[in-house]
């Protein structure tokens, strides 16, 4: 057996995004303790510069050290607790995951169905809200990266604070690559991931709670059913101002990598990030219409950074996507759920967002769709593009 030397690949899909190298090259640094006073104050600068990024000063802003996942159940772990009522708001499969975790908690769950490919409509949490006046929590996903959706996250958390109502947010796909405004949403618990527009490794989730949240979470009435994931307890290892407790040991090269990430992020400064996201969206969409495919999701409500495609006519959608990483090296996502065999899911997240993918990825499209004689127009996408970067 040799060492394992993968393929570079340009990764055009719904995450892992291509990891910008100044975040690999942080992670090979030598790794020291945990409780390290060198190691602590890096901990204490990842703290802050999260905060920056969420937009919010929320004391209790930290790196879980696991994937998105573990974000969106310590949300739903900490906040609910048997017999409490949540309303979750799905339109896309990771919705239905928060329903899921409520279900397994023993959370009544309200669940409020959207269509796949559209926005969360606030008059449907209105009406929930109306019909479901003893509702603790709401919760949805802002960027639903399984339908290339983005909802009025400032809205829905308006309106179900007006309401009395904790909020949940999924953030995993939003952050860094459009608006994610923790403090002026007044969101309760957000939590987000690694490896989509930070374009760091997978493997953390990035978490915050308001004091509000918190002020819950320290005065349950039954324990937080996950040891690990229990606020109360981490807190005692990330918190403020108190001597840091073991209480596991925090994935230290992958937070070199965070550290790294943010600082990128902070550099560009969010909102030249989230128009690069916008720019990159606008020309890949000049290219991919004037080859005469079309977006899934309505204009209005698509995120700039994960692109729903709708696969041509009599397209083996698999054989091109095989075709697309075989022979280009590059990556784009199949659809999920309802939407599978339906949709191309084409990401331009963090640090592929550049005009060099948006070039590739079109040309090499162009090239494979071609060979297998779709029904596209050639020889027009780069010229779309350019009227774009151009102007
Ligand atoms: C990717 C993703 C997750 C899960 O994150 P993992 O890091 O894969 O666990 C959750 N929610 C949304 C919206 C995502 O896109």
């Amino acid at each position: 057996m040799n060492s394992f030397m993968p393929t570079p690949r340009t990764l055009m899909g719904p995450g892992p995004s291509d990891v910008n190298p100044r975040i690999l090259t942080a992670m090979a640094r030598p790794t020291v303790g945990h409780l390290d006073p060198e190691f602590i104050r890096l901990m204490d600068e990842i703290k802050g510069l999260l905060q920056q990024v969420f937009q919010t000063q929320n004391p209790l802003t930290l790196p879980l050290s696991a994937p998105g996942s573990a974000g969106m159940e310590a949300s739903f772990v900490n906040l609910i607790e048997p017999g409490d009522k949540v309303i979750v708001l799905k339109n896309g499969v990771f919705g239905g995951r928060m329903a899921e975790n409520v279900e397994r908690l023993g959370g009544v769950l309200v669940l409020e169905e959207t269509d796949w490919g559209r926005a969360i409509d606030p008059m449907q949490l209105e009406s929930a809200l109306a019909a479901h006046p003893d509702t603790k929590v709401v919760a949805f996903v802002h960027a639903e990266t399984s339908t290339g959706v983005k909802s009025d996250a400032q809205a829905l958390c308006a309106i179900a604070k007006a309401a009395g109502c904790l909020t949940i947010v999924d953030c995993v796909t939003s952050l860094v690559g459009c608006e994610v405004d923790v403090d002026g949403w007044g969101a309760d618990a957000v939590y987000s991931g690694t490896q989509k527009c930070l374009s760091c490794a997978p493997g953390l989730s990035p978490f915050t709670l308001s004091d509000r949240a918190a002020e819950v979470v320290q005065t349950r009435k039954t324990p937080v059913q996950s040891w690990f994931l229990d606020m109360n307890l981490v807190m005692g290892y990330w918190g403020q101002g108190q001597t840091r407790a073991y209480h596991h040991t925090a994935p230290v090269n992958a937070l070199y990598g965070l550290h790294e990430a943010l600082l990128i992020a902070v550099e560009e400064g969010l909102a030249p990030a989230w128009a690069r996201h916008e720019r990159n969206h606008e020309a890949l969409k000049a290219g991919l219409e004037a080859m005469g495919l079309s977006f899934f999701v309505p204009e209005s409500e698509r995120l700039p950074q994960l692109n729903l495609v709708t696969i041509p006519e009599g397209v083996d959608e698999g054989s091109i996507r095989r075709q697309l990483l075989a022979d280009y090296n590059l990556e784009i996502g199949a659809g999920l759920g309802s939407l599978a065999g339906k949709v191309w899911r084409i990401g331009l997240m963090g640090y592929a967002s550049r005009p060099e993918n948006v070039l590739l990825c079109l040309s090499a499209l162009e090239a494979v769709l071609s060979n297998c004689q779709a029904p596209i127009e050639r020889g027009v996408a780069i010229e779309a593009m350019q009227s774009v970067y151009g102007a």
